[in-house]
């Protein structure tokens, strides 16, 4: 064991990485391994191999809020190359008779746009934005940095004080009675659920509804990383390598070893062995973890049904159409308004509420709903990414894993598929039909499960958001804080809280775990949720 690394971490997504540069700089030796050709999981960039100079982002492009992010600052990943922009107007919804709902950096243009459709639903932005702002500030922000509390003393901490008591008001709602109490503009109800979709939270359920507004109250909006996403991925690797982590690629896991019942090395699929003396973090889902890695006789009948009952978003696949171009998409409405061809996330194909109910029957019975796509055209805000005066674009859209009752549909049908999106954003970008488009390909919800076999059924939120999924008890209670039955194993990935998408917290929240725990001392100040909600 003399050579044995102190800790392993399995998968080198966001979160993996970042649980292992804060404890690579807590002085600790820590190797992670992943399947894949390069570390990032979701954080992708890949250069088109029919088009060299073009470079299109397959996975996650959407970053929010990252430079306000505790490790983006205590990790100095901008030391390191990573840089982002945050583009003033933020989302726009283009509607088919050329007006557009607008989300701007500048909440006050937000709030005009708003007044362009109801001055009611105007003023009902403004005072959810204003008496939401601090609740996000004071308590939303600190829970999704911080280890989540027993339900029962969050409860009671937050009854104690006027914010927390309107959080918890709120939070009974589902995000669909919360935009129908609070706006009347089918228009509007429609973009705010959208907005909030893209997070994937079940938009019916009960428990959720502060995750409107609590997005609307957010200060920063949506940013991209400069070069692409896969330059975060590149910056948290060269602080991991500075300070004298490993990482290994194209690595195959076969198994986690156990000694006297404690995690203590992994077998990969060549029968190389790795051992660790202090502790495995898994930053994949519980089935791969719990199931396919351990073996039967090592975990408890309780605990294999609990990881086997884990849940996925049925509404979270994404098929997507990315573009290289000769030029960006010329909007037909940006002759009113300019400025939507400057805009960073540009939705099309949503004009009403009702639209909602038609894409979960339409997730429910495999079939493909009524077009409604999102994306943007990264080069209009990093010319880098493809070669001089040229630009790449896509478009996503939430489509069934399993089509007509089989993922493998997907494959005979994406191209196909892929042309009828661009039919569709050549209705809204005509020059997309006349020859802008020099290269495209798909990737469908089945390659996405193919590339990243964690995100299960194409879930790229890696588990849905249900209420018994959530915060102490995400992924399954007995495992919700970054410790799992098995000692000495701990979950690092988007099955745990906060959740998927990049935010980098779910490891952020497990480096505080496992410093504790090895009884290694933090070099950084995580924030005290109890004393934070004591102190409202
Ligand atoms: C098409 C698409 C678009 C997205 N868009 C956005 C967006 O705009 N904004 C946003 O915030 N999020 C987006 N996401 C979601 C985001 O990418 C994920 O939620 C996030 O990457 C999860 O991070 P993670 O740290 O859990 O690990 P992941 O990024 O999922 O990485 C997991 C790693 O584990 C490795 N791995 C898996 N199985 C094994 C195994 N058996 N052995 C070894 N290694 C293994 C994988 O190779 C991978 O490197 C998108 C995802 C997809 C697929």
């Amino acid at each position: 064991m003399s050579d044995a690394y102190d800790g392993i971490i399995l998968g080198t997504g966001h979160n993996a990485l970042v649980l292992q540069a804060y404890l690579a700089r807590c002085g600790l030796r820590v190797v992670s391994i992943d399947r894949a050709e390069s570390p990032g999981g979701g954080l992708a960039t890949l250069e088109n191999p029919r088009h060299p100079g073009f470079f299109h982002n397959t996975h996650a492009f959407f970053h929010r809020a990252i430079t306000a992010m505790p490790w983006y600052r205590d990790l100095e990943l901008e030391q390191q190359g990573a840089h982002y922009v945050e583009p003033e107007l933020n989302v726009a919804l283009i509607l088919r008779d050329g007006r557009s709902l607008e989300w701007w950096a500048d909440p006050d243009k937000t709030v005009d746009s708003f007044a362009q459709f109801s001055k009611k639903d105007a003023a009902a932005l403004q005072r959810w934005m204003d008496e939401f702002q601090p609740i996000v500030e004071a308590i939303v922000i600190p829970e999704a940095q911080s280890p989540p509390l027993p339900p029962e003393r969050r409860q009671q901490l937050l009854a104690r004080s006027k914010a927390g008591r309107q959080l918890l008001e709120v939070a009974k709602l589902s995000p669909l009675q919360f935009v129908q109490r609070e706006f009347e503009t089918d228009v509007i109800r429609a973009g705010l659920l959208f907005f909030n979709g893209l997070r994937e939270v079940d938009l019916r359920l009960e428990g959720l509804g502060h995750s409107i507004p609590a997005l609307l109250a957010g200060k920063h909006k949506a940013q991209m990383c400069r070069g692409g996403s896969a330059t975060l991925a590149a910056a948290l690797v060269a602080d991991i390598r500075e300070h004298g982590g490993e990482i290994r690629t194209r690595s195959e896991l076969k198994a986690i070893l156990l000694q006297q019942g404690r995690a203590a090395g992994i077998e990969l699929a060549t029968g190389e062995r790795i051992m660790a003396k202090a502790f495995v973090a898994s930053g994949l889902n519980p089935q791969q973890t719990f199931l396919d890695l351990l073996d039967e006789n090592q975990v408890s009948s309780k605990v294999r049904k609990q990881a086997a009952d884990f849940q996925y978003n049925l509404l979270a696949p994404l098929f997507a159409l990315n573009l290289a171009l000769h030029e960006a998409p010329r909007y037909k409405a940006a002759g009113q308004r300019p400025e939507l061809d400057r805009a960073f996330m540009v939705i099309l194909g949503l004009e009403r509420l009702e639209q909602f109910h038609e894409i979960v029957a339409a997730h429910e019975r495999g079939e493909i709903p009524p077009m409604v796509m999102w994306g943007a055209c990264p080069t209009l805000f990093d010319p880098d990414q493809a070669p001089a005066g040229k630009h790449t674009a896509f478009m996503w859209e939430k489509l069934p894993y399993a089509l007509r009752g089989a993922a493998a549909n997907w494959d005979s049908e994406k191209d196909s598929y892929g042309r009828q999106m661009l039919d569709l954003w050549s209705q809204f970008a005509p020059n997309l039909a006349g020859g802008a488009v020099i290269d495209s390909f798909t990737r469908t919800p089945l390659d996405t499960e193919r590339s990243l076999p964690n995100m299960r059924r194409g879930d790229l939120l890696v588990g849905a958001f249900s209420n018994d999924q959530v915060g102490y008890h995400r992924p399954f209670p007995g495992a919700g804080q970054y410790r799992t039955p098995v000692p000495g194993l701990y979950l690092c990935g988007g099955s745990t809280h906060p959740g998927g998408n990049i935010t980098g917290l779910c490891g952020y929240n497990a480096a505080r775990i496992v410093a504790a725990d090895l009884e290694v001392p933090v070099w950084w100040e995580p924030p005290d949720i109890e004393s934070v909600l004591e102190s409202l």
